[in-house]
């Protein structure tokens, strides 16, 4: 999946391509992927749909 997510090593928002949808312990679901520039995990929490 596609998502936008804050890289904190470019500081500021990256589109990242290779985007998984992941849940945490919690029930929270977030989208998780790489910076497309500098290769850092970039996380994101999606808006839960319950
Ligand atoms: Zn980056």
């Amino acid at each position: 999946m596609v998502f936008e997510g804050y890289c904190v090593k470019c500081k500021k928002k990256q589109t990242v391509s290779d985007g998984v949808e992941k849940e945490t312990p919690n029930g929270r679901r977030m989208a998780q992927g790489t910076c497309p520039v500098c290769k850092t995990k970039v996380t994101r929490f999606l808006a839960s749909k319950k």
